[in-house]
């Protein structure tokens, strides 16, 4: 099996200073294109909202190119690509009893694939609303351990659809170029490039949560077996005769084999779920620091979480994947979206940022700041923070990208930064 992994390099293009209109005037094209095809697809809550990039095409391609003078054909079509996939998170969102609204795009960005672009190791050129602009690369004069020089202009790595941007301060237009690479899951090198699955572990509602969004095992059903099993058990230890004394025993082997199954079914869901994901790497919190917050401090529950983890590790490690765990410190108090760390944002299973307002389960929400965890502290492992490692953990939609930033700051990145980078069978 092999995967592809994509490293984002951001480098400084020069434009022409006689084409930089040309280059405004193909994102202003673009963004119409983007906003008409959000508006036509658009339709919550009277009907479904339209998600497919192809329905979107046979409805409006043509109209927007009339309207747009000729914009570039993949031009157009990467916009409205663009469109339909945020409005396909944004569906995601709504499923999920998440605030959204209609996606709107005012900031300069054109995606540019391989048709609309001449990708090159020194310059790029581009197609715009007046032909096309080739524009070189500002690069650094040593370019060893920067990204530029580790994936750039490295033969590994071959370009993909990318984007390019404006920083209206400095007036200067950037490529963000999508630097592609398959990497086969068995060289050394997976080490180095890791995706972790994100698990949160409960008492209560599930039992356990991963960061893309799967809820395993119902943790009330769980408990509500072991009270069961628990009553009678004292009702039976009250007659104290010897028949009940064996019984007692009987029923606890009973209710201890129950109990192993059912988390045998909870760790083949989680192992499950990171082959999916193609992860080699799956997260939990360390046991040994989350004792204090089992508020009952039942010993049955840390003999389940217990039971789980190992179960897990035991079943993961014939994939390859490797069960490590984070410290769980603020995991259920922090924006998994913004970084706002704050006990406020937590209300039971309820999650609200306090700060950017992102509203989600708060058991998945801490799932995935369990995956970032363990994302930073295998970036922060790793022989060469500026390039090298490339450490990744897996959401609902993509996978995230901690980088060597990130690491320094310990700060969240950011909801736009989610790529979707897809294993490759
Ligand atoms: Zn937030």
């Amino acid at each position: 099996m092999a995967w592809e992994v994509t490293r984002t390099v951001r480098v400084r293009l020069d434009v022409p200073d006689n084409r930089k209109s040309d280059l405004h005037a193909t994102n202003s094209k673009f963004q119409y294109c983007a906003n008409h095809t959000a508006d036509w697809a658009w339709r919550y809550p009277e009907e479904d909202c339209v998600t497919s990039k192809s329905e979107a095409e046979a409805a409006i391609y043509d109209d927007l190119r009339e309207e747009t003078d000729y914009l570039h054909a993949n031009l157009v079509q990467k916009a409205i690509k663009r469109a339909t996939d945020d409005i396909d998170n944004c569906v995601d969102r709504l499923t999920e009893g998440e605030n959204t609204s209609r996606p709107q795009y005012d900031t300069f960005s054109i995606v540019y694939d391989k048709r609309a672009a001449s990708y090159y190791r020194d310059k790029v050129s581009l197609a715009t609303v007046n032909g096309r602009v080739e524009c070189e690369y500002e690069l650094p004069y040593d370019v060893e351990g920067t990204p530029h020089g580790e994936y750039l202009l490295n033969d590994d790595y071959s370009f993909s659809t990318s984007t390019v941007h404006y920083d209206s301060e400095a007036d200067e237009f950037y490529l963000h170029a999508a630097m592609k690479r398959e990497i086969d899951a068995s060289s050394p090198e997976k080490a180095e490039h890791s995706k972790v699955l994100g698990v949160d572990c409960n008492v209560d509602d599930h039992i356990a949560v991963t960061s893309t969004g799967q809820f395993v095992g119902n943790a009330d059903y769980f408990n509500h077996t072991r009270h069961e099993f628990e009553n009678r058990r004292a009702s039976l230890q009250q007659t104290g005769t010897r028949s009940a004394h064996l019984t007692v025993q009987r029923i606890g082997d009973r209710f201890g084999r129950w109990s192993e199954d059912y988390l045998h079914r909870c760790s083949n869901e989680l192992v499950e779920e990171a082959r999916r994901h193609v992860c080699t790497h799956i997260a939990f919190e360390d046991l040994e620091q989350i004792r204090d917050r089992i508020s009952d401090g039942k010993k049955f529950q840390q003999w389940a979480f217990r039971e789980l983890q190992r179960q897990v590790a035991y079943k993961a490690e014939e994939d390859g994947i490797i069960v490590d765990t984070v410290e769980p410190q603020y995991t259920s108090q922090q924006c998994s979206m913004c970084g706002c760390t704050l006990e406020e944002n937590r209300d039971g299973q309820h999650f609200e940022c306090l700060d950017c307002s992102y509203t989600v389960n708060a058991d998945y929400n801490a799932a995935k700041n369990v995956a970032r965890k363990l994302a930073l502290k295998l970036q922060r492992g790793q022989k060469s923070p500026a390039g090298g490692a490339f450490c990744q953990y897996a959401l609902k939609s993509g996978t995230m990208t901690v980088n060597a930033t990130d690491v320094a700051s310990d700060t969240p990145v950011s909801a736009e930064r989610e790529s979707t980078d897809k294993p490759t069978a």
